[in-house]
């Protein structure tokens, strides 16, 4: 009777909490079970662990194998368990000698000596370690809780999780490569991070796009401070160009920042269009589900709100989605953060995205242009407008509308590149970041109080705004982020009357 433990790491959202697999092996009639609420595809493990073992060389043992997946009650989807499992096997049945990991049955002192070891990679019926999910989430768990972990992926997973400090990681082609490694016939290479080209910002550049100077303020605005933004305007003024720009002019990501994106792109276990410290930039169309946009299913995936953490969400015909998906964003919006319940457990997902949205002032998208027709109903353009809830614009920071393009547009000179916007936007988040320990949009209101001090007359122009247009509470808050953004554009201390009015002024409604 022989008991192996190993370790290796479950994954609840980007969680990766630790399994243990205990692989005991008796004598008795022949039979292999796996429990410890497993999924059906930890089941399918069972045979492709059986057939990667005999193909790898080694003997399946005859007799009565039990392997328990412990904690019981978390939930074991994917097939990331093989490697252990197998390695389990190998081990009870003294196919690999290593004496110091296994554990009698009657022993009562269990002696851990491979407890910082992590074993985590599905097996192909050959032997081979296919990529893995998550393998970001996994490293990043691992280092925070032993700095003495040696972690073990599949090739292709370990060089992305490699950028993760804190944890050693080799990386094995094959079930094979791994026995060697712990017998100590042949060491396992390190995992090195892999040198991804830096992102591209010519691409799409700002200057390609002429005229839209109020437009292209809004669009320096929002980026400098982390705001949301709808952009109202008829078909072919450059909406979406102007978004797809975003990511260009936004700063840097931070290593940790970088982390959390490369965390999120490894829930697809093949990335290949990933690039290390890019913004995400996502434009989902508006025919997506709910559960597409914010998350969901029965094994909770990412949903894009996810997917663009740390990026740009993109939204173009915004009224034309789905309301639960515009309603759903309102709880990402505030928390930056989904959470997803389902009966057997509950999974957030981080949903730290700058919205950008844009809409048509009516639903064949001429109103109010000065040379076509607009042919909607007075109660089409009412019910197309009232698609997008009070409460769902309160939480946009900047609306603007983006005017018609002037006919000499074409002989205007180029516009100012993105690569000289984004000196700026860095420059004032810099500002905010080393005032505050954030950016501006994620001020809560006492960090309002304490950082937006404006002069008397932005104070006295401030009080009238709020008479006038009836601003509710969100909305002033709203105004008093972006006249601070404003003014760290300016390099002011003292949110000044300029700045104010011109805060005013990007949330105006259409
Ligand atoms: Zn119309």
């Amino acid at each position: 009777m022989t008991l192996a433990v190993l370790k290796s790491r479950s994954l609840i959202g980007i969680q990766a909490p630790v399994v243990r697999v205990e692989v005991h092996l008796t004598s008795g009639l022949p039979c292999f079970t796996i429990v410890g609420l497993a999924d059906a595809e930890v089941k399918e493990s069972r045979e492709r662990v059986r057939a990667a073992i005999q193909s790898s060389g080694f003997a399946f043992p005859c007799g009565r194998l039990t392997v328990n997946l412990s904690p019981a009650d978390l939930p074991k989807e994917s097939g990331r368990f093989d490697l252990p499992i197998a390695l389990g096997v190998l081990l009870a049945s003294g196919q690999i000698e290593m004496p110091e990991l296994m554990v009698r049955y009657d022993d009562t002192a269990y002696k851990p000596t491979l407890a910082n070891w992590v074993f985590a990679g599905e097996l192909s019926l050959s032997g081979v370690l296919v990529p893995i999910a998550g393998a970001v989430s996994i490293a990043l768990a691992v280092a925070r809780d032993d700095q003495h972990a040696c972690l073990v992926l599949p090739s292709q997973s370990a060089d992305m999780a490699a950028r993760v400090p804190g944890v050693q990681i080799y990386k094995a082609l094959s079930l094979i490569d791994v026995v060697r490694h712990l017998t100590g016939a042949e060491q396992l290479p390190h995992a090195t991070p892999k040198e991804s080209l830096a992102p591209t910002l010519n691409d799409h550049c700002l200057s390609e796009v002429k005229g839209q100077l109020f437009a292209k303020r809004a669009l320096e605005i929002a980026a400098a401070g982390g705001h949301s933004l709808l952009m109202s305007g008829s078909p072919g003024v450059g909406k979406s160009m102007l978004a797809s720009r975003l990511p260009g002019i936004l700063p840097d990501l931070t290593e940790a920042e970088s982390l959390e994106v490369a965390s999120i792109a490894a829930f697809s276990a093949t990335n290949h269009h990933f690039v290390w410290g890019a913004r995400p930039y996502r434009c989902p169309h508006h025919c997506s589900s709910a559960s597409a946009i914010l998350g969901g299913g029965a094994r909770p995936q990412p949903g894009e709100v996810t997917l663009a953490h740390k990026g740009v969400l993109f939204l173009d015909e915004v009224p034309e989605f789905d309301r639960r998906v515009i309603e759903g964003l309102r709880e990402p919006l505030e928390a930056k953060e989904v959470c997803i319940s389902r009966a057997r457990h509950r999974v957030t997902y981080p949903a730290d995205f700058q919205l950008i949205a844009a809409m048509n002032p009516c639903p064949c998208g001429w109103r109010d242009h000065p040379e076509k027709h607009c042919s909607c109903r007075p109660e089409h353009i009412d019910r197309y407008q009232k698609h997008l809830s009070g409460p769902f614009l309160d939480r946009i920071d900047i609306k603007i509308n983006v005017g018609e393009i002037d006919h000499s547009w074409l002989n205007l000179p180029a516009g100012e590149p993105s690569s000289s916007v984004r000196v700026r936007v860095t420059r004032a988040r810099n500002i905010q970041l080393s005032r505050q320990g954030c950016a501006n949009y994620e001020m809560n209101s006492s960090s309002l109080d304490k950082y937006c001090q404006m002069d008397l007359e932005a104070k006295k122009l401030l009080a009238k705004t709020v008479q006038a247009m009836r601003l509710s509470a969100r909305s002033i808050q709203k105004i008093r982020k972006v006249s601070r953004t404003c003014a760290d554009l300016d390099g002011a201390d003292l949110i000044a009357v300029s700045h104010l009015g011109e805060a005013i002024q990007l949330r105006h409604k259409h």
